[in-house]
């Protein structure tokens, strides 16, 4: 069905308007109120200036003022730029300008980091708000919060031109109410994580992102038929956030709670008081989760499905989590920002394989094709390449028809990740082409050495990477954080990888760290070390 994005928060309005869309704190909103401050929020836009496909960038950490600026962006039938608060700043020049971003909605604890790149950036406006404590209704008061706010909150140089608090949007009775949004127009450049270069805005429209929220519904659908509570710790300005913790849920009337901050313990906290019912995340959360002393202390019973994606969730922890939480059990998926971002995941009825990214999404196809000749499609059990077709697959990179034509081949999504298929038509992620290494003419799959190392019990993280070398092109180099309190030398960590793997893919050098570099979601930044290894060299 092909709908701009904000008819399933005006669906939700009109059937559950009493209920909660979302809380915060001893704050919260209803479905009815929700859909009016939007339509507050898209007339106020307009009366700025933003006209239909005008950039507004939402550079904010999950707050209720996310959502509802969201709203508002959509229905006014501008275009969402979802920035990442934690961007340096030379990310943020580099965003801002390849989308031309008109208006910034963002908070004061980044104005300093803003306000300092003014006349690098294409912004007119600025609207800035602040988190505050104890939010009530009417919005408005979020005002006074921001006049009241802590003695720590930067102070921002208001003006009555080009920098505006976020009240300014959601104040007055104006609503916007015309709809002429169409939806094959853009709702968001959604800039994918960066993980293995320069970061690209993929064009997504309302109908890629409303097809992918009611494939999440068909695929879940036991959820949604009571009032269900999402956890929202996945950063709704990154496409699995802002799809699985924002849109769909809203379309089945369900109520979210926003954490700002990924802080473990106050999340356990924070699902013991709220006692949420779908926790989405990625391995890293849960991972991190498990490691709190006292996980014990919280009742974390009243989660009934958790959703895993993004990386590989690795199956020790999942079957530890599950039994920590008191029966939560974790289903994994798979997606990447050009998909908007879900494209298979394990049935919550039926089969689920741990290991799996489980089957493609209703009305996605998929297939393994071979990577070298020609792209054949290939048998069950052959690594390939992971190729998608299906509705909520992107229009393209914005400015970018090169790397375009790269990925988008006669209707199917290249995804850059290798996969294989069994025969039952489950799919699994073996890694990402970018990180294959190559060495004296053999393939090797990074992922499998890590999860060798993994198994080491003096072993905290670790990943391997292939590194430049003159003979056999590369070789594999592998980072090792060991566990607190252990001691672990080179011979032991290569020793122990010789009894498990094949000569070619032992690492031949190994470097310990105190942690590795990440990105926002939590991936580790191969290319980071890479990078530093190749660094060295020059
Ligand atoms: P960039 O595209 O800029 O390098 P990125 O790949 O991190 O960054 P995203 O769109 O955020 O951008 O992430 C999508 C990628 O995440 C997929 O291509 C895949 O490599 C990985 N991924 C997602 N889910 C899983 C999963 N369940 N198992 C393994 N990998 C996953």
């Amino acid at each position: 069905e092909k709908v701009p994005l904000f008819k399933f928060l005006d669906r939700a309005a009109h059937k559950w308007p009493k209920r909660k869309a979302i809380i915060f704190k001893n704050w919260s909103i209803t479905y009815a109120k929700l859909k009016v401050q939007s339509e507050i929020v898209a007339a106020n836009l307009k009366a700025a200036g933003i006209r239909k496909g005008d950039r507004v960038a939402l550079m904010l950490p999950n707050l209720p003022q996310t959502i509802i600026a969201m709203w508002g962006v959509l229905r006014a039938g501008a275009v969402g730029v979802m920035t990442n608060p934690l961007y340096m700043e030379t990310e943020i020049v580099h965003q801002f300008n390849d989308a031309g971003v008109r208006f910034c909605i963002t908070l004061d604890l980044l104005w300093p980091k803003l306000s300092k790149l003014r006349d690098q950036i294409p912004v007119e406006k600025f609207y800035v708000t602040t988190i505050g404590d104890g939010l009530r209704f009417p919005l408005n008061l979020l005002y006074k919060l921001q006049q009241k706010k802590s003695g720590s909150a930067p102070k921002v140089d208001y003006d009555a031109k080009a920098v505006l608090p976020f009240k300014d949007l959601t104040k007055g009775t104006d609503r916007f109410t015309e709809a002429k949004v169409d939806a094959e127009d853009t709702a968001l450049l959604q800039y994918t994580g960066g993980t293995t270069g320069v970061a690209k805005g993929c064009i997504l429209t309302h109908f890629n992102i409303g097809a992918n929220v009611q494939q999440c519904h068909a695929m879940m659908h036991t959820l949604g038929k009571k009032r269900e509570t999402f956890l929202g710790i996945l950063p709704y300005f990154h496409i699995y956030g802002l799809t699985v913790c924002l849109v769909w849920p809203t379309s089945i009337g369900a109520t979210l709670a926003p954490f700002p901050r990924y802080v473990p313990l106050d999340v356990l906290k924070g699902i013991d008081k709220l006692k949420p019912t779908v926790f989405p995340g990625a391995p890293s959360v849960y991972v991190s989760l498990l490691q709190q002393k006292d996980i014990d202390k919280y009742d974390l019973k009243s989660i009934e499905v958790c959703v895993s994606g993004s990386a590989p969730m690795p199956v020790e922890y999942m079957e530890q989590f599950e039994k920590r939480s008191g029966g939560a059990s974790i289903t994994e998926g798979y997606g990447l920002t050009e998909a908007s971002p879900v494209t298979h995941f394990n049935p919550l009825e039926g089969v689920s394989k741990n290991g799996s990214i489980g089957l493609p999404f209703p009305d996605t196809d998929a297939k393994v094709v071979d990577m070298e000749v020609g792209g054949e499609p290939l048998p069950p059990g052959k690594r390939g390449e992971l190729v998608i077709r299906g509705p909520q697959v992107m229009k393209g990179y914005y400015n970018r028809p090169d790397a375009t034509a790269d990925v988008l081949r006669n209707d199917w999504l290249y995804t850059g990740d290798i996969a294989t298929m069994d025969e039952e038509g489950y799919f699994y992620i073996v890694d990402r082409k970018k990180d294959l290494i190559i060495s004296g003419g053999y393939n090797i799959y990074p992922r499998e050495i890590d999860e060798v190392l993994h198994a080491h019990p003096k072993i905290k993280e670790a990943v391997s990477v292939g590194i430049p070398h003159e003979s056999r092109g590369e070789i594999v180099k592998a980072y090792v954080v060991a566990q607190e309190g252990e001691e672990l030398s080179r011979s032991d960590v290569i020793g122990y990888c010789r009894e498990k793997l094949a000569n070619y893919k032992v690492p031949k050098k190994v470097e310990f760290r105190r942690d590795l570099p990440k990105t926002m979601v939590g991936k580790v930044l191969r290319r980071a070390l890479r990078e530093e290894e190749k660094a060295k060299l020059a």
